[in-house]
């Protein structure tokens, strides 16, 4: 793409590296600022820039936070010994939007992937496990999303805590095979955290 101005080709091309833009949308997007007040650029650049030095990861549970707990973490009428486990930031959010589930989380940060390299040391999954081992845990619900590299991941997990017999449960398949929990309508999503089934039979069922 021919374009008429270097300053515009770097913000195009800087703009287009975010996943889901290609180099027509981004082009759309710096014309459209540039006829906007200079404010609303600044505005943007600043947020953006306080976001990204400013974020912090929740020191119990690695959800994001503006503080070194998360919100969620710091409401003391929320069940602290029940610990529901998710990939990431935006199961989080699907399963605070069903109103159902007023444990704690733990964010992974992922999945064990070996062939992509995802070891369980790249994940959060030493401090979930010396947690449990604390005795400060007295359930954990798998909410990983039913991919061959989230059973792996739960069963990883159990293996590591099953000696602390504490309850271990995953969501009902309501939830389809393979289907990310972002996706799930919160009906779905609500029902199967209420139907969660023992992980014991969760893994008979495999
Ligand atoms: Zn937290």
């Amino acid at each position: 793409m021919e374009l008429p101005s270097k300053l515009l080709e770097n913000a195009v091309n800087e703009i287009a590296q975010l996943p889901g833009i290609g180099k027509r949308t981004a082009l759309r997007l710096a014309l459209h600022l540039l006829k906007q007040p200079n404010t609303q650029t600044e505005t943007l650049v600043t947020s953006l820039a306080k976001l990204r030095s400013e974020i912090q990861y929740c020191s119990n549970c690695h959800n994001i936070a503006d503080a070194t707990r998360c919100e969620i973490c710091n409401n003391t009428t929320r069940e602290a010994s029940v610990i529901c486990v998710v990939e990431d930031v935006r199961d989080v959010m699907a399963i605070e939007n069903t109103g159902l589930f007023k444990g704690h989380y733990h964010v992974l940060g992922g999945k064990i992937n070996p062939m992509e390299g995802v070891g369980p040391s790249q994940l959060n999954i030493n401090t979930l496990v010396e947690k449990v081992k604390s005795g400060a845990v007295t359930e954990i619900i798998f909410a990983l999303s039913s991919t061959m590299e989230g059973d792996t991941t739960n069963f990883y997990i159990y293996k590591q805590i099953q000696e602390c017999n504490i309850i271990t449960s995953t969501i009902a398949r309501g939830i389809a095979i393979g289907d990310e929990l972002e996706y799930a309508d919160e009906v779905t999503l609500g029902r199967s955290l209420i139907h969660r089934i023992p992980f014991e039979k969760a893994i008979k069922q495999v």
